[in-house]
């Protein structure tokens, strides 16, 4: 295992805890993204295929009915994309990379069975080969996206150890990537992994949160006093929080499930290929992760908030299963809108916020939690 280099150090946290063999692809990574980054080309292509294949800009909604007497909270609708949630954003431009890196095998992991929705649509529309590995009590448990992923022309591949979900599942895609390397992108989900990857998702997402800045500064002509975002892996509230980190005078909230607070309750431990605030006992043991909302029972969290924590700059919270289920029923009854449950645990936290005026990443729609919701 590598110490970690310092490029993709926050803090004390980020790096690359990974093989040796990893080390030339990670590299190879850094320099075709920097390369495309910097690429008037590149930026085009995925500029439009945001807007015309993913359905970019999303937009900005005040929830009136939905706000408390005396505060006035804003939807960013992310639950509008293609595919019903942000992971659209990360998952089109991370295709384009492999396509230009000349991959033509995909591999990704999936829990809910969102990412790897997401993975499968785009390597249809770019013609790629696409192995998602996922738990396979998720599988059981999600049943309608492994037949989407089956429908989008991707292979499920079922993960049967430990506890056959997500942590198995990324461990799994890791360990395809390695074996197969040299044909093979790795397409992760979410701002967490080995760097230079909470870089390049951070960057994909980092579009909701300049479209959300300047939306709000033309629909109210101020700036929020709080921007609120539900943290699984971290990527929606990244995204949405690198539009307002230089605004010192907005507070930045992340919201995580109570029974997966790697922020709030977790220690600092490595895992899969990063070092973060993981869920894990004394021992470094990693621990389950429990919430009712699918996308956001993960263990670790992106390095990145690890480090805003420490500075300060963000808070995190949490919220229980039932404060979120209310706020799905809430949102829906008052405004027509189903959240998927993950953003509903930043709409409850947002309600009782001590801020006047708040910007919610609604990072999803709630078809996927129908069952969820009415068996809670
Ligand atoms: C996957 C998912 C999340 C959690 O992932 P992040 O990387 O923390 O954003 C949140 N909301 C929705 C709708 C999701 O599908």
């Amino acid at each position: 295992m590598n110490a970690p280099a310092s490029p993709g150090l926050y803090g004390d946290y980020g790096g690359r805890y990974v093989p040796e063999t990893l080390i030339p692809a990670l590299d190879e990574l850094s320099r075709g993204w920097d390369e495309a980054s910097a690429d008037a080309t590149f930026r085009a292509e995925l500029d439009e295929l945001l807007e015309r294949f993913a359905g970019r800009p999303t937009p900005l909604y005040e929830a009136a009915r939905f706000a408390p007497a005396g505060k006035r909270i804003l939807l960013k609708r992310e639950d509008l994309l293609h595919t019903g949630a942000h992971k659209i954003n990360n998952a089109v431009g991370q295709a384009l990379l492999a396509v230009r890196l000349g991959k033509r095998r995909i591999v990704a992991e999936t829990g809910a069975g969102q990412h790897g929705v997401a993975a499968a649509t785009v390597c249809a529309r770019f013609g790629l080969e696409c192995v998602v590995h996922m738990g396979s009590e998720d599988m059981r448990r999600q049943h309608p996206n492994v037949e989407r992923m089956g429908l989008l022309g991707a292979e499920v591949r079922p993960v049967e150890f430990g506890t056959r979900t997500l942590k198995e599942a990324t461990s799994e895609a890791i360990r395809d990537w390695i074996t197969n390397v040299d044909t093979t992108y790795y397409l992760i989900g979410s701002c967490v992994g080995p760097h230079p990857y909470p870089a390049i998702v951070r960057e994909l997402q980092a579009v909701i949160g300049r479209e959300a800045r300047a939306q709000v500064l033309e629909q109210i002509g101020q700036l929020p006093d709080a921007v609120v975002a539900c943290v699984g892996g971290g990527s929606n509230a990244i995204g949405l929080f690198a539009g307002f980190i230089a605004d010192k005078d907005v507070r930045l909230v992340g919201v995580e499930a109570e029974g997966a607070a790697s922020l709030s309750a977790g220690r600092s431990s490595v895992l899969h290929g990063s070092r973060s605030s993981v869920l894990a006992d004394e021992d470094g043991q990693v621990l389950d992760a429990h919430s009712i909302s699918a996308g956001l029972d993960y263990p670790g969290v992106g390095p990145e908030h690890a480090h805003l924590r420490d500075s300060g700059r963000a808070e995190y919270m949490t919220a229980s299963d039932a404060e979120a289920v209310a706020a799905f029923h809430q949102l829906a009854s008052l405004e027509g809108i189903l959240p998927a449950l993950e953003p509903a645990h930043a709409l409850a936290r947002a309600l009782d916020l001590d801020a006047e005026t708040i910007l919610v990443g609604l990072s999803g729609r709630g078809d996927k939690d129908l069952a969820e919701v009415l068996s809670h």
